[in-house]
């Protein structure tokens, strides 16, 4: 099911042209479907049909304020890595009762925001966070609850850069230290031992590697109930994939399907916390041609869109498919996809066959994910406008940035 499609030739997010959205909002854009967004929560909520179970939509994926607030209507909890994140959350109505709060690093400061605000767990990633977590809310007078993220040492065969429950990476409590960790949470004073964490990477698309950490992360669980120390959730983190170019993707059910049968019986409500996988193929970057300069070795399309609106080329080599808005009449030839900024990684995709000209529109696809949110302003690029498309009509939801709002904050030395 796709809510992108062609009709009479150009290309349409649900029932509206991505030429009269160029046309009234200029380009670059980001272009949202909220029946995506809809239809990619909705497939978690049917896998999870009568499990006890909450989705919490990481954030960090894509937190414009509209897109949470479409999650928090239909009754999503948030995965959050800041406290910027908790309070994107509750500005957009959502409810800080199914907040989890992952992140190595969380400050005193984050710590304290989160429980004033009552979130539902802080998902612990080292020692030194409970012991300092402990303090904290005894200083105010709360407990906190608490779920350890334990590594499960699963390898999810994604990019490395995106792989996250290996021994080797910065995040989590190494599976052998968990137990220990345990027992000394559930001695302090001002924590609240809830539940336990694991999220082993990003764009995973075999079910294999989430079922196998599901596993151990069972184990576990029935370990620390002999020790005296029972659990109310089990969180089993985000990483399902999506399809950025012939990639087989399995459904969310299928690829929930082990570990709903691993669970069945058991009394632990299920946390999940899917990023890329409710937002990624819901949104695109809408773009225009401004400069074509063809070569005898290589020919470069310069589009207004850059690294600076899409990172994930540069940094970790992404593929997605760039196709041209409105079918034209010029000869398909193959070009280097790239934007203005002055970096020779500045580039969005490599020897794309494109039937193209001056001026016209491309959609770089599958862009809803840690597209807007790893954008930034450099070369002094204001970021790109974004819109929510919802059936027929377009809404602005947040506007392009003027040139003297990217410098507002900067001051000269007097004198
Ligand atoms: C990034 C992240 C997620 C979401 O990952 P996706 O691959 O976008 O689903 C979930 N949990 C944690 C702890 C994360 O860091």
């Amino acid at each position: 099911m796709s809510f992108f499609s062609r009709r009479n030739g150009t290309l349409h997010v649900e029932d509206l042209s991505l030429s009269e959205i160029a046309a009234r909002f200029g380009t670059p854009a980001y272009v949202y479907s909220r029946a995506a967004l809809t239809a990619a929560f909705n497939a978690y909520k049917n896998a999870l049909t009568g499990r006890d179970a909450l989705v919490c939509y990481a954030v960090k994926a894509n937190s414009n304020l509209a897109i949470l607030n479409v999650f928090a209507r239909l009754g999503a909890g948030f995965d959050i890595v800041s406290g910027g994140e908790l309070a994107r959350v509750i500005a957009a109505g959502g409810d800080p009762g199914k907040v989890v709060f992952s992140g190595v690093g969380k400050s005193a400061a984050e710590m304290r925001a989160a429980l004033e605000a009552g979130i539902l767990c802080f998902n612990v990633e080292s020692a030194a966070e409970l012991e300092q977590l402990d303090e904290i809310a005894a200083s105010i007078g709360k407990k906190a609850p608490v779920s350890l993220r334990v590594n499960p040492n699963v390898d999810p065969k994604t990019h490395p850069y995106i792989s996250t429950g290996l021994k080797s990476n910065k995040f989590g409590v190494a599976f052998e230290d968990a137990r220990t960790l345990y027992r000394r949470a559930a001695a302090l004073p001002n924590i609240e031992v809830h539940g336990l964490d694991c999220h082993i990477g990003s764009q995973l698309l075999d079910p294999a590697p989430a079922a196998e950490a599901a596993e151990k992360i069972l184990g576990l669980a029935d370990e620390l109930a002999a020790d005296g120390i029972h659990l109310s959730h089990l969180d089993f983190g985000g990483g399902m994939g999506i399809q950025y170019s012939d990639e087989t993707v399995p459904s969310a059910s299928e690829y929930l399907a082990a570990i709903l049968k691993l669970t069945a019986g058991r009394k632990e409500k299920l946390l999940f916390e899917p990023g890329r996988s409710l937002v990624g193929n819901a949104g695109v970057l809408l773009t225009k041609v401004e400069v074509l300069k063809p070569g005898s070795e290589k020919n470069f399309a310069i589009i207004d869109a850059a690294m600076n609106d899409l990172m994930r080329p540069a940094l970790y080599d992404a593929f997605h498919d760039i196709v041209a808005v409105t079918d034209g009449k010029a000869q398909p030839q193959c070009w280097e996809v790239v934007g203005p900024v002055c970096e020779s990684g500045d580039f969005l995709g490599h020897a794309r066959k494109l039937a193209i000209e001056t001026g016209d529109l491309l959609a770089i696809m599958s862009t809803g994910a840690y597209g807007m949110t790893m954008s930034s302003n450099y070369n002094t690029r204001p970021r790109a406008i974004e819109v929510l498309v919802d059936g027929a009509h377009a809404h602005v939801v947040r506007r392009r940035e003027s040139v003297s709002e990217l410098f507002a904050l900067e001051s000269v030395l007097p004198g």
